[in-house]
């Protein structure tokens, strides 16, 4: 063995030694662990900086997914879009899981302004309560507005009902400095569809009446912001309305469901002896978009990049990434994005710029 070798033999064996010693350390002592825990929180605190909206219409993805499938090995959490525009921000549903995906993407809870709700199914509305809570512990400065078509008093009536006692426990133990009382509590505001709902400090949202029968109305809505836009689909079949409100849109979200997997998984189902759950996936075939639809809907439209969320079923490895695209690029061969939890896309304004942090 040369000199050189048995020098980094040695090397190797101290750095072993070291590292085994303070893994034991690290195991046995509670003072070591107290400080490990305690930097490490106080690294990711001061990571977490928050720069999103300002001067630009912003849109980060805090869910992707749809009921069918589960959050599989990706964690991937249901129907969620965080929208900022100036010092506004806004959340388009709050699917399953959401909450814990917002808080772990660093989104500013505490500034947290409305809740928009496409529709009522759960997969848009289970994290409601959640979204409340991690709002009001973070300083949310008033109650919290949820928009939303005939049904919303209903539903949010439901979720202050299951909460309230929660409320007054928050309260009552950490105190109305902390968690005061008077921000605690959804609060219902019932929107017309296909009208102006917002139109505030330079951002207009519009609700647009969307086809997913039988849920009436089920909405999309279009965000424009000193000449940017965004409209977000909801759960809709294609549909003539929701293209001629998003005509030349910067940037289209666009749920989507892929019929060749719905079919694979319903006769699996089905073989497996499990027939309802076949049954209920056959049926989500008649009310969802395709991903060739939704890139004709987007090419009718004029829209510059169309995104795909809403995920049915949810794919959970890169083959099922490739079969969401399958046929896509004929119809349209630029401007399309599949959209993951956490994809963030930046409209500056003043620009056509379309900034893509995937
Ligand atoms: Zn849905
Ligand atoms: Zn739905």
């Amino acid at each position: 063995m040369s000199k050189l070798s048995r020098y980094i033999a040695i090397a190797i064996v101290a750095i072993i030694l070291l590292a085994s010693g303070f893994f034991i350390v690290l195991m046995n002592s509670a003072t070591v662990q107290d400080r490990v825990v305690g930097r490490a929180i106080s690294s990711q605190l001061a990571a977490a900086q928050d720069d999103f909206g300002g001067d630009k219409l912003e849109i980060v993805f805090c869910g992707v997914a749809s009921p069918m499938g589960g959050a599989g090995a990706r964690g991937t959490a249901q129907s969620c879009i965080a929208v900022f525009a100036g010092d506004r921000f806004f959340l388009v549903d709050t699917g399953a899981r959401s909450a814990d995906k917002a808080v772990a993407l660093g989104l500013p809870m505490g500034r947290l302004d409305a809740v928009m709700l496409t529709h009522f199914h759960s997969d848009h509305i289970a994290a409601l309560g959640e979204m409340h809570l991690n709002s009001w512990v973070r300083g949310r400065a008033q109650k919290l507005d949820v928009y939303g078509g005939p049904g919303v008093a209903r539903v949010v009536d439901g979720f202050n009902m299951a909460y309230g006692l929660d409320y007054t426990y928050r309260t009552g133990h950490h105190g109305e400095d902390f968690v005061p009382s008077k921000n605690a509590g959804l609060v219902a505001r019932p929107i017309k569809a296909d009208s102006v709902i917002y139109d505030r400090d330079g951002l207009k949202v519009s609700a647009i009446t969307v086809s997913h029968p039988p849920i009436e109305p089920a909405l999309a809505f279009r965000f424009d912001y000193k000449g940017r836009s965004l409209l977000i689909s909801g759960d809709t079949v294609k549909d003539d309305n929701l293209i001629a409100a998003a005509k030349n849109v910067d940037v289209l979200a666009h749920e989507v469901l892929q019929p060749d997997m719905v079919n694979a998984v319903a006769g699996a189902l089905d073989t497996a002896g499990l027939a309802t759950l076949g049954k209920i996936l056959h049926d989500t075939l008649d009310y969802h978009t395709t991903p060739v639809q939704a890139a004709e809907a987007a090419n009718e439209a004029g829209a510059d990049l169309l995104v795909f969320y809403h995920y049915a079923p949810v794919p959970q490895n890169r083959v099922m990434d490739r079969m969401f695209m399958r046929g896509v690029a004929d119809v349209r061969d630029t401007g399309v994005l599949a959209a993951r939890d956490g994809t963030r896309i930046a409209l500056p304004v003043n620009s056509t710029s379309i900034k893509i942090f995937d």
